[in-house]
């Protein structure tokens, strides 16, 4: 099968009969006014609507295991991106896909094309072009969403409008994909049963799209947690300009999932296990109704774990208030 082929038959779903029927349909309501097959795909963003733009690679051996499940790789390769749309508040609206294979293995096609387009459906993001080419295997997902601009105003949410007094908020839980991923690795036992869970948010995590939507008017920052949670939250002090306290037990409550909360790593993993997909994010403590309305909204649980203070860095306090040493680390890939 030639690369041609390959597009027309695993990846193109304009110009013939797609999965969904109103495919086409949804193409043009969402302002695609080309998708695959010419040189440029032609999107038209809806008047009053700012473009927001985000691309994640994944790497075989890197980001994912050889062994991993086609059809998970697919669903999670999108998954990763969506996050980064839902962490500026963005509406998905359309992707790209530049891939890399060792070879044409069909059946890893089928099965990889059909968890990426579950999860692009879901979202209505459209695949609107790409680049295939052979090499080790790589997957590089570019999504573009849209945001209002309200009175000449972005109404994106960024890393940088956090404000002394905000209170700290974290959605779902964390710390169960490195758990997973311990256990993968051989270096810790669980349950076969808490495997099973952990391994479900590792391989398919839910990117957090209504959360984000919602939030928007509502949050000061935002940011995806993809790194672990303090290296994440690290980012949005430094693009604040200001500092945190973070109540160790609460997080550890409220953020780790009941299978995990007795596991001695469990702090470690929620503080900084990575792989998350959650959104961390601020509110003035005026906003905390609208916080609870915009989690019942997008039927996300959220859970307050601290605050912004004006003196920088970031504090570690446990139920009684005093200092946890803060001797985790999140993942960096040149370290
Ligand atoms: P070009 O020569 O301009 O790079 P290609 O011949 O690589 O174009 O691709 C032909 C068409 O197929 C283009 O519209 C491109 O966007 C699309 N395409 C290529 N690979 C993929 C892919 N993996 N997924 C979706 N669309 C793809
Ligand atoms: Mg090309």
């Amino acid at each position: 099968m030639g690369e041609f082929d390959l597009i027309e038959r695993y990846f193109n779903r304009f110009g013939r009969p797609p999965a969904r029927s109103d495919g086409m349909a949804l193409g043009v309501t969402l302002g695609i006014a080309l998708g695959i097959g010419d040189d440029c795909a032609l999107l038209q963003p809806q008047p009053g609507m700012q473009l927001a733009i985000s691309t994640d690679m994944l790497v075989e051996g890197r980001h994912f295991f050889a062994s991993v499940d086609a059809q998970a790789l697919g669903h999670k390769a999108l998954a990763v991106n969506l996050s980064d749309l839902a962490a500026c508040g963005a509406t998905p609206l359309a992707f790209t896909l530049a891939l890399a294979l060792p070879e044409v293995n069909e059946t890893w096609l089928a099965d990889f094309s059909s968890g990426l387009f579950a999860l692009a459906d879901a979202h209505h993001c459209m695949l609107v072009g790409g680049d295939t080419t052979r090499g080790p295997l790589t997957i590089c997902i570019t999504v573009f969403g849209q945001v209002p601009v309200d009175g000449g105003k972005s109404t994106a949410l960024l890393r940088s409008g956090a404000q002394a007094g905000d209170d700290i908020y974290v959605s779902g839980h964390l710390g169960d994909a490195r758990l997973a991923l311990e256990v993968l690795h051989g270096n810790l036992q669980v349950p076969a049963a808490v495997l099973a869970q952990a391994r479900g948010r590792l391989e398919r995590p839910a990117p957090r799209v209504a959360l984000g939507r919602a939030l928007r008017g509502v949050a000061s920052a935002a940011i995806d947690v993809s790194d672990g949670l303090l290296g994440d939250l690290g980012h949005v002090l430094k693009a604040s300009g200001v500092g945190a306290t973070l109540h160790t037990e609460l997080a550890l409550a409220s953020l780790a999932a009941d299978s995990l909360r007795s596991h001695p790593h469990a702090l470690s993993f929620v503080l900084a296990g990575g792989d998350d997909y959650e959104l961390a994010f601020t509110a003035p403590a005026s906003a905390r109704a609208a916080v609870q309305r915009a989690a019942e909204l997008s039927k996300t649980p959220v859970a307050r774990i601290g605050q912004i203070d004006a003196a920088l860095g970031l504090r570690l306090v446990d139920a009684h208030g005093a200092a946890v040493d803060n001797d985790f680390h999140s993942f960096d890939h040149f370290q």
